[in-house]
């Protein structure tokens, strides 16, 4: 598969606000921010989006979430917090390599955009 940007994160190519690794994922603060925290979460193995993900890779989704909860109580989203995965084309997402957004410190709006 292609490499992606968030490739070059993981390798240390280019940098990037890390807020959490572990041996299965890499979490940093998102280049250009939705919301007063904005968090990406993301598996080190290299999942272009969660459509291609295969049932081997249940217990690292499984395990992404889990990552999101740990983050989130880290950075104190004490009053609560949107989980977002953008998947292909009509969620727009930008960046082929699986992640998740986590955005926090405000109130946000339904539906989303
Ligand atoms: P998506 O639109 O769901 O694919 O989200 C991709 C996200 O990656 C966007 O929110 C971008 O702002 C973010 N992003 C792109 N490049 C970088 C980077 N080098 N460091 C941190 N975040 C990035």
């Amino acid at each position: 598969m292609t490499d992606t940007i968030f490739g070059k994160i993981i390798r240390r190519e280019i940098p990037a606000d890390i807020v959490y690794e572990d041996d299965l994922t890499l979490a940093f603060k998102d280049v250009s921010p939705q919301a007063p925290t904005h968090i990406l979460v993301i598996p080190k193995k290299p999942i272009p989006r969660l459509s291609e993900a295969s049932p081997e890779d249940a217990a690292l989704m499984g395990h992404l979430l889990m990552t999101v909860k740990k983050i989130a109580e880290q950075v104190k989203l004490s009053n609560g917090y949107r989980v977002v995965i953008n998947n292909g084309v009509d969620a727009r997402q930008s960046v082929d390599h699986l992640h998740l957004h986590i955005l926090g410190d405000r109130t946000m709006n339904w539906p989303p955009g």
